[in-house]
């Protein structure tokens, strides 16, 4: 035998077989220890062994030795460089710490799944979108400029700014210039944008304008061209990255710039599994990488409004509309004199005027499917939910079926009423499909779009709905909040929302500040370019303060007095709320963790903590 040998081999074993510390995506808060006799980074992915299954882990750190006596060694090294760098590590530990919520499961949520699988980090195919430069250069109003150069100032440092822009006033101008001179530094560009149908008309305006690669990060796409995103990211070969709130976590070496685009809208919280807010993260994410955070809307949040006030954040306004673009008139139509539910006759009537003369209508109504509700005509029984406390919606097509625009739950719809037998179930209440067939039969010459959650599944919807909006003639656009999010509709002259009570009445704190946001935004939709355009609501409480106050004085003066109000009401932002909830198919359960709960916070003898219980049995 070779004496040499067995001396390198043993100091071999000795030298590499050390502990790593590991995150793994389970719900446990713990992370966990491994042998590994292989060279592995920080950042890497292994494969190990858990329980009975073999699970995707995080190297996390390298340690001399255990808390546990028996470690299992590590199946694989499937990286042999870092994935995750220190920089974007750091950002997801500071993320699970703030939210509370397991590591490794954050860890993992921030991978695209076929790295979560173990799957090879390689590109397939590097060019996701042609990058067609043309020189394009824009005349900048006074505002625009101003707000470029502040903006262009902070480069090499963490500073926020609300850029204030009414729509239409050309913020997504301001975004170009900015991301123009920062490109050509060599910094990478990090866009977050609300909706999925967003994407393809910002991706197609940075396009046009900056010299660099565009990549686009958001669920539609496939897993293959998830993957090729999120790789040309993070090795620096893209320099946008534009996507929806969960791109707030992709590696980005030369990041020199978070925007977050209509900051305002609901959807950049996450309300499933690991709970965030993007827009809340862009803070930390442009502060760990001292780099400047816009934050774009016409409609700011009251939270982004007190960070202007507490100087947390720059205002940059844009006030005005550039060219000849006038802001649109907004009337009321007084629900309470009307007997029809849906559309009333003042409405229809003012549609024939627009459509009469060739101009295009828009109609907001933020219920999908044909009724929100499905009732008994003798008994009063209503098709509720069995796993949440609201009722189902009655959808007709693509087949007759209940559904739980919560949970997502779906039954048949019964033939007769589970109660008492009655033969005549009655849809309550308007969605769009049922408007969509009231339009049809009012106004059977023109076309009917119809853009909600069941119409725009299918990855070209949105590039119909725009070709159509971008082409004069008459027409009716009719959809969901999801239409008012952002779109240019350059031929709409009337927009109108059929259902602005429900906003007004709602029990949900934040009710009031999303329908003046809504009305807003929906007012922005209306005549832009050269047409003065109108907005009608319907409403049965007219004389309701917020539409007077949002009528009269605009948004500003609202959102001042509705922070004032949330301050005196100890809500959000001035307080922190917390949701405990109890689910369990035992009632019993839920009362006892509740009450438990309630008792040991009433032992913290915490006097500035409110608790507030509810329970719907
Ligand atoms: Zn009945
Ligand atoms: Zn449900």
């Amino acid at each position: 035998m070779n004496i040499d040998k067995i001396v390198i081999l043993s100091l071999k074993h000795f030298t590499l077989s050390s502990i790593i510390e590991v995150a793994i995506p389970v719900p446990l808060h713990n992370t966990f220890d491994y042998l590994c006799d292989q060279k592995v980074s920080i950042g890497a992915r292994v494969k190990v062994p858990f329980g009975q299954k073999k699970v995707t882990a995080i190297v996390l750190s390298h340690k001399q030795k255990s808390d546990f006596e028996k470690l299992r060694p590590v199946e694989k090294v499937l990286d042999q460089k870092s994935l995750l760098s220190k920089e974007i590590l750091d950002f997801l530990f500071w993320s699970a710490k703030y939210y509370h919520h397991p590591l490794g499961e954050v860890l993992a949520s921030a991978l695209p799944k076929n790295l979560r699988e173990g799957k090879p980090a390689d590109i397939k195919k590097t060019s996701a979108h042609k990058n067609t430069l043309s020189p394009v250069t824009f005349d900048a109003t006074t505002e625009q400029s101003k707000a470029i150069k502040s903006v262009l100032k902070s480069e090499n440092n963490f500073h926020g700014f609300l850029l204030h822009g009414v729509t239409g006033s050309g913020k997504t101008e301001v975004y170009l210039s900015i991301a123009q001179a920062l490109l050509k530094k060599g910094r990478q560009i990090l866009v977050l944008v609300p909706e999925i149908g967003l994407t393809p008309q910002m991706i197609a305006r940075f396009e046009e304008r900056v010299g660099a690669k565009v990549v686009a990060v958001h669920s539609q796409l496939n897993e293959t061209q998830k993957l090729d995103a999120y790789l040309m990211a993070k090795n620096g070969e893209a320099g946008v990255v534009l996507g929806t709130r969960s791109a707030i976590f992709t590696p980005m070496p030369n990041l020199g710039l978070v925007i977050v685009d209509e900051e305002h809208d609901g959807s950049f919280k996450q309300q499933t599994s690991f709970r965030y807010s993007a827009r809340d993260l862009s803070f930390m994410r442009a502060k760990l990488a001292n780099i400047p955070l816009i934050l774009g809307t016409a409609t700011p949040s009251l939270e982004t409004l007190k960070n202007v006030v507490d100087k947390k954040l720059k205002r940059l306004v844009l006030s005005s509309r550039p060219g000849q673009a006038i802001m649109p008139e907004v009337n009321l139509i007084d629900m309470r004199n009307q007997t029809v539910e849906a559309l009333s006759v003042p409405l229809v009537a003012k549609m024939k005027h627009y459509l009469e003369d060739n101009k295009q209508v828009m109609l907001f109504i933020n219920r999908r499917g044909y009724s929100p509700v499905l009732m008994c005509g003798a008994c009063a029984w209503q098709a509720d939910c069995p796993q949440c406390d609201t009722h189902l919606s009655y959808h007709l097509k693509p087949r007759a079926i209940l559904q739980c625009h919560h949970c997502n739950y779906m039954q048949p719809v019964p033939k007769v009423c589970p109660a008492c037998n009655h033969e005549e179930l009655l849809p309550i209440g308007h969605g769009t499909a049922r408007i969509e067939e009231s339009l049809n039969q009012l106004f059977p010459d023109y076309p009917v779009i119809r853009v909600d959650r069941d119409t725009t599944t299918r990855q070209d919807s949105w590039q119909k709905i725009y070709q159509r909006a971008h082409r004069s003639g008459a027409a009716i656009f009719l959809g969901t909040q999801m239409l008012a999010k952002g779109h240019h509709f350059p031929y709409v002259s009337l927009v109108t929302i059929l259902d602005i009570d429900a906003g007004l009445m709602s029990a949900d704190f934040r009710a009031p500040e999303r329908t003046a946001q809504l009305i807003m935004q929906v007012a922005g939709r209306a005549g832009r370019g050269q047409i003065k355009g109108e907005v009608l609501l319907q409403s049965l409480r007219p004389d309701h303060p917020l539409l007077q106050s949002l009528g009269t004085k605009g948004y500003a003066s609202f959102s001042k007095q509705a922070l004032a109000e949330r301050k005196i009401g100890h809500l959000p932002p001035y307080r922190y709320c917390v949701l405990i909830r109890a689910e369990s198919q035992n009632e019993l359960y839920n009362v006892d963790f509740l009450q438990f709960a309630l008792q040991h916070w009433a032992s913290f003898g915490e006097a500035e903590v409110d608790v507030w219980v509810a329970m719907a049995i």
